[in-house]
């Protein structure tokens, strides 16, 4: 018993104690934080590679910490999500995002569709479809108008549960994406199971490119594939002119990354958005 009791108290070494401590208090600042107001979301456009139009924005949340300043959110959302918080935090953002995107179009600003990243856990059909539908009728914005961005991981996590959550939202009227395309599971036959709109080639591809010919290889595979199964394309962490002008010769739809933009303020997406609506 003596020795167990040794054993077990080598696990609170200062380290692990500190880490520990520092998730509990992370936990408990995440439920002040929706509370207190200190989350927002910052808008980064996506622009068609063929016409330059801007055709649509992902939308990112972002955390301003009371005495921390912004936190990133994959410092916060892993534990949102191991805690359940993500639930009431991904709906507020679902609403929030819907909210905006109306207001800009109530403002006669053009029309452009609003991406939303969705965890694992939000992929419950009871909770999802009452979300996207709260958001939606909340707003006024139209479905259509409306993406879900999901990862392979979270569509893996629980095949059937996802299937029928998806399948709803998609009779919503609302697009559905593939985000990280290529990091994950990485099983093709989850293309044909769900019904994706749009496939986003994850960073770590285009990063590569045109140099790296494995890169350029598989970024024109995925686009061949995505586009014989109808949906459209989105790279995403374009950073330079010659991955933009590569991914155009590919026949990539649409482009995002801060070769464009970095994520803005919502005043500055929307001063952004008259501007292009100018000419
Ligand atoms: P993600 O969905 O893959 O989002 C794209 C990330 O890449 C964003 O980081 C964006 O700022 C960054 N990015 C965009 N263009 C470039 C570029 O050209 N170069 C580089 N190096 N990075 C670029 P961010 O905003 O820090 O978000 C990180 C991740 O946090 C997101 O990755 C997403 O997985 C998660 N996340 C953000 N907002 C939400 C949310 O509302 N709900 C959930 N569940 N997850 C979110
Ligand atoms: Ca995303
Ligand atoms: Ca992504
Ligand atoms: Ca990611």
């Amino acid at each position: 018993a003596k020795e167990n009791g040794r054993n077990s108290y080598q696990f609170f070494t200062p380290e692990l104690n500190e880490r520990a401590q520092t998730r509990l208090t992370l936990e408990t600042e995440l439920r002040r934080a929706l509370l207190r107001d200190e989350f927002s979301l910052h808008f980064q456009p996506q622009f068609d590679l063929a016409s330059g139009r801007l055709v649509g924005a992902e939308a990112l949340l972002r955390w301003q910490h009371p005495d921390r300043g912004m936190i990133p959110p994959d410092q916060f959302i892993p534990i949102a999500e191991e805690t359940g918080l993500i639930l009431p935090i991904g709906a507020w953002v679902l609403r929030h995002a819907c909210s905006l995107a109306q207001t800009w179009r109530n403002e006669g600003l053009q029309d452009m569709s609003i991406a939303v990243n969705i965890s694992a856990l939000q992929v419950r059909r009871d909770i999802l479809e009452t979300t996207v539908l709260d958001a939606l009728g909340n707003s006024g914005l139209p479905a259509h108008l409306l993406e879900l961005e999901v990862t392979e991981s979270a569509l893996m996590a629980n095949q059937d549960e996802a299937t029928s959550t998806l399948a709803a939202i998609h009779t919503l009227g609302v697009k559905l994406a593939i985000d990280d395309f290529g990091t994950g599971y990485s099983s093709l036959a989850y293309l044909k199971r769900f019904k994706l709109d749009k496939l986003k080639i994850d960073r770590t591809f285009v990063r590569g490119l045109p140099e790296d010919a494995e890169d350029a290889h598989l970024t024109e595979a995925i686009i061949g594939i995505a586009h014989h199964m109808g949906m459209a394309v989105v790279a995403e962490g374009i950073e330079t002119e010659a991955q933009a002008a590569f991914l155009t010769h590919l026949k990539c739809d649409l482009a995002q990354g801060y070769l464009y933009a970095k994520p803005l303020k919502p005043e500055a997406f929307r001063q952004l958005l008259i501007k292009l609506g100018d000419h």
